[in-house]
């Protein structure tokens, strides 16, 4: 019985099958917001824990500056930041005057002018008939490069983690023409806990298990479903404690009429005021206590950062776990943790598993930076990767066809 099944599904194949026949498995890709990669040997992941034993683990470097917006957009570019345009979480550009990016501007981050140096896959794979859902991914409010992915919502972080699982499955339920073949899914509970109370604390472990029961009912939707898939999971960075002991305060070396800035904590990003120029220069670039600052033009070459015209005047990265901040700065809530700091720190690396008929099992990869998983997704979603700075020679050796 087996083998006349077998024989009707490789004829129908042959003769044009229909899409059930030949289906081929999805590809997920989830992210995990600020999953640091150590989080999986806490033993409160069983599920995840699951998938890196019958798959393939990892750690990766992120990208320089180590934020969630830049490295969201590296992961489905393979660009660093200074190449796909998005540079910060929050930046200005010269050439789009008056504005200020940052995540909470609806009308900047659904305008495609921030996105369009880099393309990201759901972009490419949509322009080759190719359906997808990237759901909550930043950049899927814009029609990049004039693209809409086929399915995409608005970014609402209330949305119950439980709920999004359910989306997906949702879309996963729709006929085989209709039904995404790149699908996303985001989780922010980590982050946020690990800003809250810290990457050591409680909190941050109940969110961690809280995601991984979610990540086992996705599972669970694909198997009643009989539903294959390749799924990769990601973070954007990991997350280093803070302390109060560990403070570094900008106005002690520049009065704040010298300047401006649109980010501070693990790095701060100074704009001159006009007629400050000199001022600023000479109280920045000379050595500091717990942090550096450089001209943008003399970041060190391994950050690869520094020629975006939206990369700022100055930039000052604190030592790891420092904060870099003010005075007269006063936070709604203590940060306990924070990210944004130099990636090849430990605490900066970022969660990377894959599983599925893609990938073989067992397999410990050595530390590999974010922009390789984009030629991977490639692979995965089956279109051509555009030039990137990654390499998939990083994870060949976990795929069962490199
Ligand atoms: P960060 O401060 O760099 O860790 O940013 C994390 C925060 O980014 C999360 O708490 C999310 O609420 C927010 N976020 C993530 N994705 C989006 C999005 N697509 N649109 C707006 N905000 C987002
Ligand atoms: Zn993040
Ligand atoms: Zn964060």
């Amino acid at each position: 019985m087996r083998r006349l099944l077998a024989c009707l599904v490789a004829v129908l194949i042959a003769a044009g099958a229909p899409a059930w026949a030949a289906e081929r498995p999805v590809t997920i890709l989830i992210s995990i917001d600020g999953f640091r990669a150590d989080y999986l040997d806490r033993g409160i992941t069983p599920v995840l824990s699951r998938l890196a034993e019958e798959g393939v683990r990892g750690a990766m470097r992120p990208s320089f500056p180590s934020k969630t917006f830049p490295n969201h957009y590296t992961l489905v570019t393979g660009l660093r930041p200074d190449r796909n345009g998005i540079v910060e979480n929050n930046m200005e550009d010269p050439a789009i005057p008056g504005v200020t990016f940052k995540m909470s501007n609806r009308d900047a981050v659904r305008d495609r002018r921030w996105w369009d140096q880099a393309e990201p896959i759901w972009v490419t794979a949509e322009t080759a008939g190719i359906p997808t859902a990237p759901y909550f991914w930043p950049g899927v409010e814009a029609p990049i490069r004039g693209v809409r992915p086929r399915y995409w919502v608005k970014f609402d972080m209330d949305t119950p983690n439980a709920a999004r699982v359910d989306q997906v499955l949702n879309w996963l339920d729709l006929p085989p023409a209709k039904r995404p073949r790149f699908v996303t899914l985001y989780f922010d509970t980590v982050d946020t806990a690990g800003h809250d109370y810290g990457p050591e604390s409680a909190e941050v472990n109940a969110a961690v298990a809280g995601v991984d029961v979610e990540i086992g009912r996705l599972l669970e939707g694909l198997k009643a479903r009989g539903r294959d898939a390749n799924i990769v999971v990601v973070a954007d960075h990991g997350m280093a404690a803070l302390s109060d002991d560990r403070k570094a305060y900008m106005d002690d070396v520049l009065p704040k009429t010298a300047y401006r800035s649109l980010a501070g904590g693990a790095f701060m990003t100074i704009y001159p005021a006009a007629g400050h120029e000199a001022e600023v220069d000479a109280a920045l670039i000379r050595p500091h206590d717990h942090y550096q600052c450089w001209r943008k033009a003399e970041i060190p070459g391994r950050f690869r950062y520094g020629r975006n015209p939206r990369v700022a005047p100055y930039f000052c990265l604190a030592e790891t776990g420092w904060a870099l901040t003010t005075r007269d700065y006063r936070p709604s809530k203590p940060e306990r943790g924070a990210h944004g700091f130099d990636p090849a720190s430990a605490e900066m690396a970022a969660i990377f598993i894959a599983h599925g008929p893609a990938f073989r099992a067992g397999v410990r990869l050595p530390d590999f930076n974010n922009v390789s998983v984009y030629p991977l997704l490639a692979k995965l979603v089956r279109v051509s990767p555009r030039p990137n700075d990654g390499t998939i020679a990083d994870i060949a050796k976990g795929l069962v066809a490199p």
